[in-house]
């Protein structure tokens, strides 16, 4: 494992994220997946695992600062730096019954939105940056939404809408400060996915839909940073 290039996928017991492990694993890199319930992420680390894959789970919840410092000193301890990271976790609960209208939603749906989906993405960064400093390489990919597109503000889940709009400023702001460490960091929409959260009717499966996310964790040096692409071209903020 010394030899590989690491990476910690965010959220990976299920959907995009543990199909992220996945291709990542396949291109050569040992991951580190994580999830904030440990026993549906060891299963999931060895259902991998079992595919013959170069897997080590770790608990993490994104919302505790403690869980984020828990995860960087156990890399620091284990390997001394970290190649990538995807930020992958996010959750979609505004409800159903609380309409399309912004003013129909509680405040509390906003702020649990906004405390996973842009604060966790940043409490994450936060503690594992340090590992990625130290040898001048580093690859984010902040998985968000076309939802979050300030040109396509229609047709609902408002609080959704909100947290990946700034959850790609945040992309900006974090991509601006560590270009001069060799350190991409990039939002990516990876399309509407077949997913617990995008539903049976979703058009694409999770391995079309990670295929740009993974295409930016392996980004060369000198590779666009401060982006946001889908189906690997950029598109508008
Ligand atoms: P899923 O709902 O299938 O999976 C979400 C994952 O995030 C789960 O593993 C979940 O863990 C995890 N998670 C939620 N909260 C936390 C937390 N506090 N700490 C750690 N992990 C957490 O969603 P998808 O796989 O579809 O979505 C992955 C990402 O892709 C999200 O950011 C989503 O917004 C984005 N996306 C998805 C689209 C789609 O069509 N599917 C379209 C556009 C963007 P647990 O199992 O414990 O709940």
């Amino acid at each position: 494992n010394s030899t590989k290039k690491l990476a910690v996928v965010t959220g990976a017991n299920r959907g995009l994220g543990f199909e992220a492990s996945r291709q990542l694993a396949k291109n050569g890199y040992h991951v580190i997946l994580t999830s904030r319930d440990a026993a549906k992420g060891q299963n999931a680390a060895q259902t991998l695992q079992n595919e013959g894959l170069s897997i080590t789970f770790h608990p993490l919840d994104v919302t505790s600062d403690q869980s984020c410092q828990k995860l960087a000193d156990f890399i620091q301890q284990e390997f001394g730096k970290l190649d990538v990271l995807i930020n992958n976790a996010g959750i979609s609960i505004d409800a159903k019954d609380e309409g399309n209208s912004i003013f129909d939603t509680h405040i509390e749906t906003l702020k649990e939105t906004m405390e996973t989906n842009v604060y966790g993405v940043f409490r994450v960064t936060r503690a594992l940056i340090p590992l990625m400093r130290v040898q001048n390489y580093g690859r984010i990919v902040n998985v968000s939404s076309g939802m979050g597109q300030l040109t396509d503000m229609e047709g609902g889940y408002p609080g959704y809408r909100l947290s990946k709009t700034a959850l790609n400023a945040l992309t900006r702001i974090l991509a601006n400060e560590l270009q001069t460490n060799n350190i991409l960091v990039n939002s990516v929409c990876p399309g509407w996915v077949k997913t617990d959260m995008g539903g049976s009717a979703a058009p694409r499966t999770p391995e079309q839909g990670v295929d740009t996310i993974v295409w930016l964790a392996t980004l060369a040096n000198g590779s666009p940073t401060g982006s946001f692409f889908r189906d690997r071209q950029p598109i508008a903020w």
